[in-house]
Order: structure tokens, then sequence, then C-alpha cells
């Protein structure tokens, strides 16, 4: 059969099938993916923020003893919110047990909180905020922004509500750790709620729990991070609730320039009243959060930004709710919620490389025609194929081939086109887009002769 037939054959063989099934065509969005996004709710997510802010201080070299004040009294209720949710979740306190180093300031326990849903399958889908804080510039508030020169060693006792940093990105967390867990919803992937300790030291909450995550060989299919999400007022003046920003480390067919997209075409579909700003780039100019612990791990992670922030309030005791936008951190929620539901329902991205390590693309047995091939995901009832100019930065054609790990495109040169692809279930929610992407090509020194 010759490649064009093939590929004919590939594509009549699915639709008809398809269409034979059902009696009337199924909405592009899932119900049960609308309905979690529409039970967001802003005022329980204030709820957890003025709680947050009520410890004073959620510094990680805070007080832990106290039932009121500092970050073992913030982490415990935390825990106990997670604990009285559902049943369903799995709680732990995710310990270590750290030495003296850095802004570490002397040996310290670093507590992550977490709360796990079981999926049928391990591989991972996490949510995640970090709950400590931090006042740089001691207990006075100067309303002024960070700058280089402030005392670099946070201040263990003096107040840091850290209400929008990151209490924003701590209530998102707990309030779709509880709605998923409500849902009913039998989720594929097991879906990890987690708030990180140790943020402002340097990532260490995170770092280490992605760090051991990686040695164990543990599979995350996203990390959906949030770190200040929960203003819509920015401190230039400018005012906008209504879009957000998605930072996702390259090159740029990453596994976490993927993820970006996918939240994008999904926030589409199901938050389509809240836009989506992609940022090609690891995170704000010389800024950080807990997702690149994640990346340096080799697990794809975005972090979420609101789209104008304040410095002024940041890392001091200006941090308070009373400068949040709750209506705007729901929708932010609601574009976490539709990202992480539609991943962990979807079945697995494709595997698109072989046991070498190779891409499975080729110019087939013309050498001229696209040849993809890709490892069959499980529960997956189709595949759609993206492909786009190679100078261009997303998908701008599809196409589903059904039940197949194999398409012939003929004369498409795998030199000029990008291409993709992504899992279907039964259920239609698709997975994230695997990317073929030409391997790194070491080149050697040249010796010359003396
Ligand atoms: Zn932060």
């Amino acid at each position: 059969m010759s490649s064009a037939r093939r590929l004919l054959t590939a594509l009549l063989l699915v639709a008809p099938a398809g269409l034979a099934a059902q009696t009337a065509p199924r909405p592009d969005a899932d119900p049960r993916i609308e309905k979690l996004v529409a039970a967001v709710s802003p005022e329980r997510m204030r709820a957890t923020v003025t709680k947050l802010e009520s410890f004073g201080t959620r510094s990680t070299l805070s007080d832990t003893v106290s039932t009121t004040r500092g970050i073992g009294a913030a982490r415990r209720w935390i825990f106990d919110e997670f604990k009285r949710m559902s049943p369903k979740l799995q709680v732990s306190y995710d310990r270590h047990l750290l030495a003296q180093q850095g802004r570490i300031t002397r040996d310290v326990d670093l507590v992550n909180v977490v709360a796990v849903l079981p999926g049928r399958s391990p591989r991972r889908v996490y949510v995640s905020g970090h709950y400590d804080s931090v006042n740089q510039r001691g207990a006075v508030a100067t309303g002024r922004p960070a700058t280089a020169g402030q005392p670099a060693q946070p201040n263990d006792d003096v107040d840091a509500p850290g209400a929008n940093d990151d209490g924003s990105g701590t209530a998102l967390t707990m309030e779709l750790a509880r709605l998923f867990a409500e849902s009913g919803v039998e989720f594929d992937a097991t879906l990890v709620f987690i708030t990180w300790a140790g943020e402002e030291q340097g990532l260490i909450g995170s770092m280490a729990h992605a760090s051991a995550l990686a040695d164990a060989s543990g599979v995350v299919e996203a990390n959906f991070n949030n770190d200040i999400v929960g203003s819509s007022v920015g401190g230039s003046g400018l005012v906008d609730g209504e879009s957000v920003k998605v930072y996702a480390i390259g090159p740029e067919d990453s596994p976490s320039r993927s993820l970006a997209r996918y939240i994008a075409r999904i926030a589409a579909t199901y938050v389509p009243s809240h836009s989506i700003r992609l940022m090609a780039r690891e995170d704000r100019f010389g800024r950080g959060s807990d997702h690149s612990s994640f990346t340096a791990n080799k697990f794809p992670a975005v972090v979420f930004r609101e789209a104008n922030e304040n410095y002024a309030r940041q890392h001091s005791a200006d941090d308070k709710i009373i400068g949040m936008d709750f209506t705007y951190l729901a929708q932010n929620a609601r574009v976490n919620a539709a990202g992480a539901a539609s991943v962990a329902l979807a079945p697995p991205a494709p595997r698109v490389l072989g046991d070498r390590g190779q891409a499975l693309i080729g110019r087939g047995k013309s050498g001229y025609d696209a040849d993809l091939q890709w490892v069959a995901s499980p529960g997956a009832v189709g595949y759609r194929v993206y492909w786009r100019d190679a100078w261009t930065n997303d998908w701008q054609h599809t196409r589903v081939v059904g039940n197949v790990t194999q398409v012939i495109m003929p004369n498409v040169s795998i030199d000029d086109v990008v291409f993709g692809v992504a899992a279907i279930g039964a259920d239609g929610n698709e997975s994230i887009i695997s990317a073929y992407v030409s391997p790194d090509r070491p080149m050697s020194r040249i010796k010359l002769r003396k």
C-alpha cells in the first residue's frame, strides 16, 4: 500500500467507527471537568488566606511549637484541613532534616504538607504552592520594592503575613484538593496536592521532594505550581483581572513548554473568560519558584503568576489579604482545575522516543515523507497528530488518526515541520502533546596539527 493510501485508510477507519458508536456528538468539554471548574469557591479561598495570615509568620525558621503563631502551627492547620476534606485524601508530612546551609541559618526540620488523591495509575499530576513566608525587611513595612543590598537573611520572628506570596498558591492548592476529592471522579493519574516549605530559602522543600522522587524513578506528568496568583492590581497601578501568566522553561519543545501550551488550550475550552499569557522563559527576571525543582529533575512543570505584581508588598509585613482579589484568584484556580483534571483524566502522553532515546520519526521509504511512530499509551482509543512550521511556537494543524501507532504523511518534510502526537482516551480527554525533538549532536573539538 502506498504511504498516501495507508494514511487515508487510517483516517477512514476511524471516523465512521466513532460516529457509528454515538447517537449524538460528544461535546468538546467533559461535563465532569465543567463541574469541577464551576465548584471553585472564592469565599473558601478567602477564608484560607485569612487563616494563613493569622499565623503572623510562616517563615521556615519561625516557631514550630506555638499553636497560634509560626510555621509549625500553620502546617498542622493545613494538615488537619486536608484530613477534614475527604477520607479519599492520603495526607502526610513530607519531612526533610536539613543541616545549616545557605539561607538556612541553623539545622531545621523542613516539612512539606501533602494530600494525595490516588488514581488508577501511579503517574503523578502535581498542584502546588508554598506555604512558607518571609519578611526580608524586618518589622517595619517600608513600602519600597525589594532591592539589592536589602538583608538577604530572613528574619524568623517578625511578621510575615505572606497573604499573596504565597497564601494565594496555598489556598488554590487546598481548594483543588477539596474539589477533586469531593468530585467522586475517578482519575487515571494520581493527583498530588502539596504545599511547600523553604521556598524563600531557595526552593528547598520542593527540591528535596522532587530529587527524592527522581531517585525513586517516579513519573510526573505535570506540575502546576502557583506562586503569587491572588491580586489583580499591580504595584504600578495597572489592573488586570482577566489574564494570568504561565512561565515554562525551554527549549522550544521541552515537556514544560508542551504543558504550557496544553494549559492555554484547555483553559480556552473551560475558562474562556480568562486569558493565558504564555511566557517562553523559566520565570520572571531573576526570580524563581518551586517549579524549577521539578524541571531540574526533568519533570514537566510551569509556574502561574498574576498579571501585574506588586513587588513592594512581597517579602514584607505589607503582604496582607487587603491587597488581594478573590474573584481573580478563583479564575486562576479554575484554570488550574481544568488543566490538572484534563491531564489526569486523559491517557499518558505517548512516548515518542525509542529504547535508545532516539526520536521515532523518519523520512519513510521514499526518503521524503514524514513517518511518525510512537509507543501506544495505556487507555488510548486514538491519537491526534499536531504539526507546525519550524519557525513558529504553537501548533498550527491537527489530525485525529485513530488507534494506530504509526502515520505516514506523504511529501511532508520532517526538516521543515515540527510534529507532535497526543493520546485520546475513551471519554475524549486528550493528553499533553509529545513533540518529536531532534537529538542533541555533541560536537567534538577539532584537533589541529602543531
Ligand atoms: Zn513566593
